[in-house]
C-alpha cells in the first residue's frame, strides 16, 4: 500500500517536532541491540532525529530513541552518531 499522503510527518525523537520525514534521519536497532542509521528502512520501528547534534543529546538525555523503539539498546555510541551530523 503506498500512501499518497505528500508530506508525512515523523516526530524528532530528540526536540519532539514533527517534520517532513524527508528532513530526518531514521535509526533503527539492529539485532545486537545497536542503534543503527537505517534511512531506507522500511522495515521494523524507526526513530527520527532532526540532523543535529542539539537534537542527539535531547535524544540521549531523555532516551528518546529507547522510548520509541521499545527496546533496551546498547550503549549508543555518540561519537559514531556525530559523523550523520551537523
Ligand atoms: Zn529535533
Amino acid at each position: 500500500m503506498i500512501s499518497e499522503r505528500p508530506r508525512p510527518l515523523r516526530t524528532c525523537v530528540g526536540c519532539g517536532e514533527s517534520k517532513n520525514k524527508e528532513a530526518l534521519l531514521r535509526f533503527s536497532a539492529g539485532p545486537d541491540g545497536s542503534l543503527v542509521l537505517n534511512l531506507r528502512g522500511r522495515t521494523g520501528r524507526g526513530a527520527y532525529l532532526c540532523p543535529t547534534r542539539a537534537c542527539l543529546e535531547l535524544a540521549l538525555k531523555r532516551k528518546g530513541f529507547q522510548r520509541t523503539l521499545k527496546v533496551a539498546l546498547a550503549e549508543i555510541d555518540k561519537e559514531g552518531m556525530l559523523v550523520f551530523l551537523s
